[in-house]
């Protein structure tokens, strides 16, 4: 049986996992967040003591991480760490620094790739990320490189960490989505890059309705679905 899959890969804040989230939805998808693999490792790390940038502590370490992942009832992906559920541990400001900095170590990078390659093998998939289109999917059916200004990505990241009552200043987020663009597009293993074959779609000054709209409209001419 064919598995579709579709890639979406792009810098923070552009709008992938809610527009993922509603396209698995209304296409009966899964959908697949692998930023949350890389925040599950970071958190894993820093439980242990061991800071972001220590490659070799993190590579002492990185055999004892067992991530599990499943959809729960609500249609929420479940990060479950050495059998711990972690699924909202891993959404804060610090996580999102440790999931940048380990995500820059090659061997954490092919650590996780089968696991991401094998959902993908076993489901009709769309797998957000920053290196789905160019490493993890090469062979994908779609692959789509959402973009969005960094004022506008930090708004939205802003809003996100106010509504659950995260305390941090919108000038903070701007300077960490800046840092963490940076980060991703200048390491060396997998830098966040559009592959040739992505079809870019900036969402900047979009509401979601019509990025979702815009989206739905090439995949239904791109997969025939
Ligand atoms: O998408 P999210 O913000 O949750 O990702 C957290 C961090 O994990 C990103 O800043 C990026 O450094 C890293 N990441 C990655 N490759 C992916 C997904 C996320 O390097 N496929």
């Amino acid at each position: 049986m064919k598995f579709y899959s579709i890639a979406i890969d792009g810098p923070a804040g552009a709008g992938k996992s809610t527009l993922s989230k509603l396209l698995a939805k209304e296409l009966g998808f899964m959908y697949v967040d692998t930023g949350a693999i890389y925040r599950t490792v970071g958190y894993y790390i820093n439980l242990m003591g061991i800071g972001s940038k220590d490659t070799d502590g993190v590579r002492r370490l990185i055999d004892e991480v067992n991530i599990d992942i499943y959809i729960d009832e609500n249609n929420v992906q479940r990060m479950v760490l050495n059998g711990q559920d972690v699924t909202d541990e891993i959404r804060t400001p610090e996580m999102s620094k440790y999931a940048s900095d380990v995500s820059a170590m090659a061997f954490v990078r092919s650590f996780l790739l089968d696991m991401q390659r094998d959902l993908a093998k076993k489901n009709n998939v769309i797998m957000d990320g920053r290196d789905i289109g160019t490493v993890v999917l090469p062979e994908a059916d779609l692959k789509i490189f959402l973009t969005a200004s960094a004022e506008e990505r930090a708004r939205r990241r802003f809003e996100e960490y106010a509504a659950k009552g995260e305390k941090t200043t919108f000038e903070q987020v701007l300077a960490d989505i800046n840092q963490r663009d940076f980060n991703d597009s200048n390491r060396k293993a997998a830098p966040l890059k559009k592959a040739a074959d992505a079809i870019e779609v900036d969402t900047t000054g979009e509401t979601l309705e019509q990025s979702e709209k815009r989206i739905i409209e090439l995949v239904r001419e791109k997969l025939a679905i």
